[in-house]
C-alpha cells in the first residue's frame, strides 16, 4: 500500500517531509510494536522494550556523528527555542559573559533570550547590516576576551546561508544546528554545545536532541527549572520525566535509515548534488535570482526571488499544481525557498528544476 506517492514533493522548511521509508515502518509497527501487540505510543518509557528503542537512537546518533564518550547525548523535551534559554541557564553565571555570532532571526532571538537571564552577553556580528545575507570569518580577536563560549546558528533556515567552515577559536563554539544536524560531516571536537529541533532533519516536533560536552556541566550559582536543567537530563539518560517517547521512535527510525544508506558522509554528497543542481540551474537563468552568494549558501534551504515579484503568488499556485508545496518563502526573507534536507530525494529536486524551467517559459 502506497499512502505516499512520489508525485508530491514538499519543500517545507519544517515540520519537513520525513524519508517515506520511515513513515510505512512506522505505520506497520504502529498498532502492533515488534510483536508486543501494544503500539510504541502506549509503552511505559520505563520498560526494557521502549529502553532498547532509546538506547538503539542514541547509540545510532552516536555512530553516525561521531560522538565521543566525553559528550552526553539527552532527547530533550520542547523545541529549539526552549533551549535557547537552556544555554544561558547552564552556562553562564549572572556576571559571565558570551559572544553571539547573529546570522539570522534564530541567533538573534537566542540572544535576546540569553539576555534575560546573563546581561553580559555581546553581539559580535551583527548581519542585519547586510540583511543577513553573509557569515562573518569570526577569529579570536573577534571574540569578547572573557566569552566562555561562542554562540552561532551554523545553517540560518530563513535566508539560505551556512557557515561553510565553522571558526577556530579557543572556547567552546556553541551551535544551534536544527535546519542541518545531520546533513553535512561536522569535527565534534569543534563543539562544546550542539542542539537541533527535530521537525527540519530528524524527526517530529518538540523533541530536541542535545549534545552537550560533559566539563561543560557546571553546578551554576541561581536555579535551573528542572526540565531546562542539563545535568538533570544527561545523569537521568533522557529519562528524568516522561520523555516524547513516540518522537524518539521516530527518530530512531531516521537515523537507521541515514546508516542504511551509508551514514553522513553518503548523504553529505547526495545533499551537495542536490543543492549544486539547484543553484546552477537558479544562477543559470535570468528569470530567478539567488540573493546570497557563496560561499555562503545553504545546502539545506535554498532561497530565490523571481526577478518579477507580481508572479510569486502564481508561481505557488502552479507550483502546488504541480505537486511541489512548501516553496514560499518566510515573510521575513520573502521570495521563495526550497528545503531540500536529508529527506528530499534527488527526484524532487529534478521535478522543481523542471517546473522552474515551465514556468520560466510561462512567464519569462
Ligand atoms: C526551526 C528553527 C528553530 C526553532 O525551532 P522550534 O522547535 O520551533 O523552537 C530554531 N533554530 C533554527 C536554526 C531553526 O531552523
Amino acid at each position: 500500500m502506497h499512502m505516499k506517492t512520489s508525485t508530491i514533493y514538499n519543500f517545507n522548511a519544517g515540520p519537513a517531509m520525513l524519508p517515506v521509508a520511515v513513515i510505512q515502518k512506522a505505520q506497520e509497527e504502529f498498532l502492533d510494536y515488534q510483536g508486543t501487540g501494544m503500539s510504541i505510543m502506549e509503552m511505559s518509557h520505563r520498560g526494557s522494550v521502549f529502553q532498547n528503542v532509546l538506547d538503539t537512537a542514541e547509540s545510532d546518533l552516536r555512530e553516525l556523528i561521531g560522538i565521543p564518550k566525553d559528550y552526553s547525548v539527552v532527547f530533550c523535551p520542547g523545541g529549539a527555542t526552549l533551549q535557547f534559554s537552556a544555554v544561558a541557564l547552564n552556562l553562564l553565571n549572572a556576571e559571565e559573559t558570551a559572544s553571539y555570532s547573529l546570522t539570522g532571526v534564530w541567533s538573534v532571538k537566542a540572544f535576546k533570550e540569553a539576555k534575560k537571564f546573563a546581561n553580559l552577553v555581546t553581539n559580535i556580528f551583527d548581519g542585519e547590516k547586510t540583511s543577513f545575507r553573509t557569515i562573518p570569518d569570526i577569529k579570536e580577536s573577534d571574540l569578547h576576551p572573557a566569552s566562555r563560549f561562542l554562540y552561532l546558528t551554523s545553517n540560518n533556515t530563513i535566508y539560505g546561508t551556512r557557515y561553510a567552515k565553522f571558526p577556530d577559536v579557543s572556547i567552546p563554539i556553541v551551535a544551534d544546528m536544527t535546519s542541518e544536524l545531520l546533513s553535512r560531516q561536522i569535527d565534534i571536537n569543534r563543539f562544546g554545545v550542539i542542539f537541533a529541533g527535530a521537525q527540519k532533519n530528524i524527526g517530529p516536533s518538540g523533541l530536541t536532541v542535545l549534545i552537550v560536552r560533559n566539563d561543560l556541566l557546571r553546578e551554576m550559582r541561581h536555579p535551573i527549572p528542572v526540565l531546562l536543567d542539563w545535568k538533570i537530563l544527561a545523569k537521568n539518560q533522557s529519562l528524568y520525566n516522561t520523555p516524547p517517547t513516540y518522537s524518539i521512535y521516530i527518530a530512531g527510525l531516521v537515523f537507521s535509515w541515514l546508516k542504511e544508506l551509508g551514514g553522513i558522509a553518503a548523504i553529505e554528497k547526495i545533499n551537495e548534488e542536490k543543492a549544486n543542481k539547484l543553484y546552477t540551474y537558479l544562477d543559470s537563468s535570468g528569470f530567478y535570482e539567488v540573493p546570497i552568494t557563496q560561499p555562503y549558501r545553504s545546502t539545506m534551504n535554498v532561497v530565490f526571488h523571481l526577478k518579477n515579484k507580481d508572479l510569486e503568488k502564481n508561481f505557488v499556485e502552479e507550483s502546488e499544481n504541480f505537486g511541489l508545496f512548501g516553496l514560499q518563502g518566510h515573510r521575513d526573507a520573502g521570495g521563495m525557498r526550497a528545503s531540500i534536507y536529508n529527506a528530499m530525494p534527488i527526484e524532487g529536486v529534478d521535478q522543481l528544476i523542471e517546473f522552474l524551467k515551465g514556468f520560466e517559459k510561462k512567464w519569462g
